[in-house]
């Protein structure tokens, strides 16, 4: 079944007229994220289901969260709670999930450009490894062979099955820098002679799904990858691949409030296209981040001012580049939604009206929405950017200072077990907007005469 979302719809405006109503926003306080906390759940058991659904029973499954999509940790301790691990790609994201909780035997460390350091960290906590290429392979090796690990280590491919409509997020064109790049000369006998070598390595790693990539070209990317697996374990003669990871990448309905694709008809188109991987022979690890939190966010701001230029009307709101950065510097790969809410926090009514919602920095191309059909935003309304629960009010772009939006997770009171007035919302803060104080001590503050007391003869230490 595909849930059409007018439950989500129903809770987000319930929500923002609730955060008008609770001082959330204000004229002091223009703009906030909101999460969606029923939301989020409901997206967790919907692929916990979606997978149980097609393995074989007492197929080992590890859901990790790909943290990258909404690097907070409340969130991911939420995930936590609903049985979603995490995948990280740096030392940062690690520290965030560490700080939620995900164990390390839940975490599964990715990123083309681990250092000495990071790596020795990852073995040592038992974290799972996928190593980009060959120098990093020989990394690994020396690590082991001066310690033991119980790090799962696989290798991530490239299967080069192409790109989507979206080139800067497609992970398996030719030239892709992620994984090692399967198709090229030698690379196929490179990978089973690494394998043959090192009876550690017993996971294969791809992910060559993302937004703008069709779930044919993603189920083919997994069925190389399966392949591949098959081959390796043929020719080293024993099972020692023992588990694939697909990656994430589902790629997510920007266009109306419905979940489409799901996790359902993704587990079920790999499971027609690839029944060896979930027969029970692999254990499977899966990273999606975009599909879980993309449609329970919300950014909700403040209509500071409405004008007009050259007959259009502009609003000018206080969400733009700051929050919505892929969206304002690529308006054609990543349209958002925009739903209109007067200065009460109401879904407004009224006739279409073509307008632009533009943004508050200093750039005219600072613009959510350029001539979009919607009821006519006013001063004090609120213009709200659907679908940015992943890698938008998240991803925060530092641009004229701007300070990161407060992030506020809520819940429908009577579903959180308190008193059940209806249309009661209650929230939590996730995190605290930033303050001009720690803007300013984020950019240099502490150091503000370090450029003019800089001598350019004497060394530090040769000061008077
Ligand atoms: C970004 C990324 C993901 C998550 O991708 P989504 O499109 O957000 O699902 C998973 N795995 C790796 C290695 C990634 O880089």
């Amino acid at each position: 079944m595909e849930n059409n979302g007018s439950d989500r719809t129903g809770r987000r405006d319930e929500a923002v007229r609730a955060a008008v109503e609770q001082g959330l926003l204000r004229a002091d306080a223009p703009i906030v994220g909101l999460l969606d906390v029923i939301g989020i759940r409901e997206s967790a058991a919907e692929l916990r289901a979606a997978f149980d659904a097609v393995v074989a029973p007492g197929t080992p499954v590890l859901h990790a969260f790909a943290v990258k999509a909404t690097p907070l940790v409340p969130v991911l301790r939420l995930l936590r709670e609903e049985g979603i691990g995490a995948e990280v790609a740096s030392p940062g994201e690690l520290a965030l999930a560490r700080a939620a909780g995900v164990p390390p035997n839940r975490t599964v460390l990715d990123s083309p450009a681990k250092t000495p350091t990071e790596l020795r960290e990852a073995l040592a906590l038992g974290i799972a490894v996928n190593v980009d290429n060959p120098q990093e392979l020989d990394r690994i090796d020396a690590l082991m062979r001066s310690a033991t690990s119980r790090s799962p280590i696989g290798i991530r491919v490239n299967p080069q099955i192409g790109g989507g409509s979206i080139g800067a997020t497609s992970t398996a064109t030719a030239t892709s820098k992620f994984g090692v790049a399967l198709l090229d000369e030698g690379a196929r006998e490179w990978i089973v002679g690494a394998y043959a070598e090192r009876p550690w390595l017993t996971r294969l790693h791809a992910h060559t799904g993302s937004q703008g990539i069709p779930l044919s070209l993603m189920v083919r990317g997994v069925a190389e990858t399966y392949a591949l697996a098959e081959e390796i374990n043929r020719r080293v003669g024993r099972r020692q691949v023992d588990t694939i990871d697909i990656g994430g990448g589902l790629p997510v309905n920007f266009a109306s409030d419905a979940t489409s694709p799901t996790y359902a008809q993704y587990a079920r188109l790999l499971s027609d296209a690839v029944p060896g991987l979930f027969g029970g022979r692999y254990g499977l690890v899966t990273e999606f981040g975009r599909s879980l939190l993309a449609k329970h966010g919300t950014v909700v701001a403040r209509v500071e001012y409405a004008k007009s230029a050259g007959g259009r009307p502009v609003a000018v709101t206080h969400a733009g580049v700051q929050v919505a950065t892929r969206t304002v510097y690529a308006p054609a790969s990543w349209p958002l939604r925009i739903a209109a809410y007067d200065g009460k926090g109401l879904p407004k009514s009224g006739a279409d009206v073509l307008q632009d919602v533009a943004g508050p920095a200093c750039f005219s191309g600072d613009l959510l929405a350029e001539g979009r059909a919607l009821p006519l935003l006013e001063q004090g309304d609120y213009a709200a950017a659907l679908d940015t629960g992943a890698y938008y009010f998240a991803h925060h772009y530092a641009y004229n200072s701007l300070a990161r939006p407060g992030i506020y997770g809520f819940v429908p009171r009577g579903s959180a077990g308190g008193d059940g007035r209806v249309g009661e919302v209650a929230f939590a803060v996730v995190r605290e907007p930033q303050t001009v104080a720690e803007i300013v001590a984020e950019s240099g503050g502490a150091h503000a005469s370090a450029l003019t007391t800089l001598a350019p003869t004497a060394s530090p230490s040769a000061r008077p």
